[in-house]
């Protein structure tokens, strides 16, 4: 049952979907929400960008009702970004029913938080640290909650969320409905469910192959001192309308966006150590078609929801398999045609054959672009340009000097010449950007029999976003980062929340579970 009208909603539902411009339900969605609307517990897992928010959504916004001033619902996500677009796709479903709903995450004044609180919202949608410090000031009671939704369940246990977890569900009312929403089923999140969840519902729609099927890949094989020069060739070549570039470190981010720039591409970056408002301030230009390259970190790039992204490069490969999942997924959204590309260093090839094997999906080797086939893609994109502009006309203030240099000059020179500088002359050539480590497979993955099917951490390189700078790795040390959160209005772009616990020992076991669900699935 694919369609939302066969579900039995109440027609201000079905018309708040209907607005949304949902067409019909995804699969989690179709499974999930009748199954939901028995009152049933329920466990849903799929991939990110299937469709889970509304598939708790729907089935909660239809169960509410408009007359309570209470607190009936929670819903709890691992960052403030989710928090807040989870809050908004919620409140787009409650639009014509006018049930209140109200994100909480920390980093956002509390106090601002507690009037909010006193409008009586029926739907909170929060990240565990900050609701906790609610409940444990009084300013929200969970006294009257009758359904929760735990959403990204892995991600927050990721992030070291299940003692706050626990800490909260322990004080809603046993008599209520417990759904549980996941990417991937690690141990952790199945002990998590057999605690709290009762006598669940499976649903899982789990795709064949991990990666979408629309999504084109190859990689190339280049020497980390060359690949800044692929990149640039590789961006001519295949002019994308909007590609995300990942890098491995905040650093490369910071360097590589530089670079870009300096060569007259219009790109920036995005990573934990920026302020809300840079953050912001990059998110607005690259929705806007402002910049066209937008290098970004994995953790920054998490939950990005931007539609129309048509190339992802990875830079620099991630240190792990599911990584490499998420950073592809950016692109192909919505059905729309993706490209990944990954730059893949002579000493990191098994690595990416150890991603092949855990995707299911086998990679194809590109050769790097030429410099005939970059100028060409340059070009292209200029002729088009310019027939865009012969197209919208409002031509004529030019057009006395176009006829005079025509005069003079042969057509075919004058139009190379325009293009020419149209194209750009390359700034700043010789640029060098820091090395960073590859990443090494340890030999056993390389047997073809991982023995990461035993649930045991590897001892090397590859385990826990441990990365080869030294130390905890990008994903810790963005996440650290809590600077100048202030938001003024949400965003779709997922951030890691400070709203959380230092991570403690013990987050490598975390992962390793995570990936261990991936293998196996
Ligand atoms: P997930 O939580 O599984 O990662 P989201 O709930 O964030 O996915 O949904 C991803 C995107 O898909 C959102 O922009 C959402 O509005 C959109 N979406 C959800 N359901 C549908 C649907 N039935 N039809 C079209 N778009 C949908
Ligand atoms: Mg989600």
């Amino acid at each position: 049952m694919k369609n939302f009208a066969d579900l039995g909603l109440e027609p201000k539902v079905l018309r708040a979907i209907t607005e949304l411009g949902f067409e019909e339900a995804t699969p989690i969605q179709a499974q999930s929400i009748p199954i939901a609307m028995t009152g049933r517990d329920l466990i849903g897992q799929a991939q990110t960008g299937t469709g889970k928010t509304a598939a708790f959504g729907i089935p909660l916004i239809n169960k509410i009702s408009k007359d309570t001033d209470k607190i009936v619902a929670l819903v709890m996500t691992p960052t403030r970004e989710l928090a807040i677009q989870v809050a908004e796709e919620i409140g787009k479903l409650t639009r014509f029913k006018g049930i209140g709903s109200l994100p909480i995450y920390g980093g956002q004044d509390i106090g601002r938080q507690i009037r909010a609180l006193k409008k009586k919202p029926q739907i909170i949608i929060g990240t565990p640290g900050r609701l906790l410090d609610h409940i444990n000031r009084k300013t929200i009671r969970l006294d009257d909650v009758e359904t929760v939704i735990l959403d990204e369940a892995d991600e927050m246990l990721d992030m070291g969320f299940m003692d706050d977890i626990q800490s909260i569900l322990k004080l809603v009312p046993e008599n209520r409905q417990t759904m549980l929403f996941s990417a991937t089923m690690p141990p952790n999140i199945q002990r998590l469910a057999q605690q709290f969840l009762k006598d669940p519902e499976h649903v899982s729609v789990v795709p064949k192959q991990v990666s979408a099927p629309l999504i084109d890949q190859a990689y190339i094989e280049v020497p980390e001192r060359q690949k800044f020069e692929a990149l640039c060739r590789l961006i001519d070549m295949e002019s994308p309308e909007l590609a995300i570039v990942f890098g491995r470190t905040k650093r490369r981010v910071d360097e590589l966006s530089e670079a870009l720039q300096k060569r007259g591409y219009s790109a920036d970056g995005l990573h934990g150590d920026l302020s809300q408002n840079q953050r912001d301030t990059v998110m607005r230009k690259f929705r806007d078609g402002s910049i066209d390259v937008l290098v970004a970190t994995d953790v920054a790039a998490r939950g990005l929801d931007v539609s129309g992204v048509t190339h992802v490069v990875n830079f620099d490969l991630p240190q792990d398999p599911e990584s490499y999942v998420h950073r592809i997924g950016r692109t192909g959204r919505a059905g729309k045609e993706g490209t990944a590309w990954s730059f893949v260093t002579p000493r990191e090839i098994d690595h990416l054959h150890l991603i092949e094997r855990v995707t299911r999906h086998r990679i194809a080797r590109k050769p790097l672009p030429t410099l005939a086939e970059a100028i060409e893609g340059k070009q292209r994109i200029i002729a088009e340009r310019l027939l865009e502009t012969v197209d919208k006309g409002e031509l004529n203030e030019y057009k006395g000097l176009a006829i005079q240099l025509l005069e003079q000059y042969d057509s075919v020179q004058l139009l190379s010449a325009a293009m020419k500088m149209l194209t750009g002359e390359k700034r700043d050539s010789d640029i060098q950007l820091t090395p960073e480590e590859p990443i090494r497979v340890k030999r056993r993955y390389n047997s073809g029999k991982p023995d990461l099917r035993n649930g045991r951490r590897p001892s090397g390189n590859y385990g826990g976003f441990r990365s080869n700078n030294g130390g905890r790795g990008g994903y810790n040390r963005d996440r650290d980062n809590r600077g100048g959160y202030n938001r003024s209005g949400g965003r779709n772009d997922s951030y890691r929340d400070g709203d959380r616990k230092p991570r403690t020992s013990g987050s490598d076991g975390r992962r390793s579970s995570k990936r261990d669900e991936s293998y196996n699935s």
